[in-house]
């Protein structure tokens, strides 16, 4: 969710998880293991605010949550029954401790802290005309322009205030927010971003995964819906959609690849889609082999499905080394190749002599499937065939996942039979998107209105890219101007 530079509109995007939690003893403790839960969807960043009733305290720091909030002492740090919390991933440029989230501002209202995941496509174009106006912007996070949006709001509670700040925002936002006496979740109109509902013990909780409800014991109520605002007090919870319906556009590749496998996202497992996805990928392209081998660990769940679906063994012919981060956190080319190897080897004893079906998640820049393909030949296999649990990656997210710019994107660039002689395979396939589509439960993508954003695959964006695009300033912002009462 941000650019480095907000004028800067580049490939740099963030991926994010948030929790929340009101009403309960530990708040801070909670929200730290609730976002270790969240580690997968962030890994640069962690932070937690809570409000004591009194004050507000908050801790952010670079780095795991582990790293940052394990000790007894930091957590005594951060008192009260409410907390929301943030991790973030973003893979290049200037990262800085003003952008650590959940941000805080001292609004005409009382303490205001917020956490996002997604981004917001007109935060430069809206910070633009802010700036004019005269706001001080103290980050450069898209997500700042929703605190000024705020502050400079004609509206009196807080929660139309909001309502007024998101009016004028588009994109995709999943928000955690602390009050002095509430904490409040909300989904963007299309529901880009996931986000959840629980409770423990009378206190109510927010989290972009149901994995950060398992974690604490919490019991899962239900999703928030695209373009509801849930506001939770000592009165207990309130639900509105004050925003005009939209069509569902939940990003497609939250089942593919980035929430946990573990978690029930929309009302279905992640692991069973995954499965599902495997079976599809064996219907479509299957070839004769010896044994399936999944690239650990995103594959494993598409690589169990092939495997059952074509009645040919699943081994673990790549072992991966968990105590290494992600390779795509690597910012240059030099490290990452390194960092595959870092992270995986290949199991000799399972793949000599053997023909391979090696099935991975997904290919974005081709170095992981290069470096491991080269490995597993290395490591005697007789043929290596390369099967994908998604389509081709062509175009950049501008929702909150992060991708490299278009230009770094494999398939951007290549055909399915040039990606296959570079990463030097067989055969290589990607799963179709009508085969992704039914294993998420549908019939097939409706191409009149599909049902999620794939835009990653088809190049379709379901929300406008002001700032990409170069766009209009959004209409709505004459109600900065405006001293009367917005809509
Ligand atoms: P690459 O070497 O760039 O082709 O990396 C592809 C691998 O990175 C995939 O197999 C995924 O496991 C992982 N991956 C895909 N998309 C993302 C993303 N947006 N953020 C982090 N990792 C990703």
């Amino acid at each position: 969710m941000f650019s480095t530079h907000p004028y800067d509109d580049d490939h740099l995007r963030e991926e994010c998880g948030i929790f929340g939690i009101f009403g309960g003893a530990d708040a801070a403790a909670h929200t730290a293991l609730g976002l270790h839960a969240l580690q997968h969807r962030g890994q640069e960043s962690a932070g937690i605010v809570t409000f004591d009733g009194e004050h507000f305290h908050d801790q952010r720091g670079f780095g795991l949550v582990a790293d940052n909030f394990s000790s007894e002492e930091v957590i005594r740090q951060l008192p009260g029954a409410s907390a929301i919390g943030h991790v973030r991933y973003s893979t290049a440029g200037e990262t800085v401790q003003r952008n650590i989230q959940p941000l805080f501002a001292d609004l005409e209202f009382g303490g205001f802290a917020i956490g996002h995941n997604g981004n917001l496509t007109n935060a430069i174009a809206l910070r633009k005309e802010l700036v004019k106006r005269g706001s001080l912007f103290q980050s450069t996070t898209d997500t700042e322009v929703i605190i000024h949006l705020i502050a400079t709001s004609t509206f009196a509670t807080v929660i139309d205030r909001l309502i007024d700040a998101l009016r004028q925002v588009d994109g995709a936002y999943s928000l955690v927010a602390l009050t002095n006496d509430a904490l409040i979740g909300v989904r963007d109109t299309h529901g880009v971003r996931p986000l959840v509902l629980g409770t423990l013990d009378g206190a109510y909780i927010l989290a972009s995964e149901t994995c950060a409800l398992d974690i604490i014991g919490a019991k899962f109520v239900r999703d928030i819906e695209p373009g509801e605002i849930v506001t939770i007090t000592d009165s207990g919870i309130e639900s509105i959609k004050p925003f005009a319906n939209s069509p569902s556009k939940f990003c497609i590749f939250e089942y593919v690849y980035f929430s946990r496998p573990d978690s029930s996202v929309e009302g279905q497992n992640v692991y069973e889609i995954r499965k599902r996805i495997g079976v599809e990928l064996a219907r479509e392209s299957h070839v004769d082999a010896d044994a399936i081998v999944p690239v650990p660990d995103s594959g494993v769940p598409a690589a169990v499905g092939y495997s059952n679906e074509a009645g040919i063994p699943f081994e673990f012919g790549i072992i991966r080394n968990h105590y290494v981060g992600r390779t795509f956190i690597e910012p240059t080319d030099r490290i990452r190749h390194l960092g595959v190897k870092l992270k995986h080897n290949a199991n000799r004893a399972e793949i000599a002599g053997k023909r391979v079906i090696l099935v991975d998640d997904s290919i974005v820049r081709g170095t992981t499937s290069t470096k491991i393909v080269e490995m597993v030949r290395q490591a005697g296999a007789k043929e290596v065939h390369m099967r994908i649990a998604c389509p081709p990656t062509a175009h950049c997210c501008f929702y909150g996942v992060d991708t490299p710019k278009r230009d770094d994107l494999m398939a951007a660039n290549h055909s399915i039979e040039e990606m296959a002689r570079l990463i030097d395979v067989d055969s290589l396939a990607f799963l179709s998107i009508d085969a992704l589509y039914r294993a998420v439960g549908e019939a097939g993508r409706n191409d009149a209105s599909p049902q999620y954003c794939d835009a990653c695959y088809t190049g379709e964006y379901p929300i406008p890219l002001t700032d990409h695009d170069g766009g209009p300033v959004p209409a709505q912002l004459s109600l900065l101007a405006n001293t009367g009462k917005g809509a």
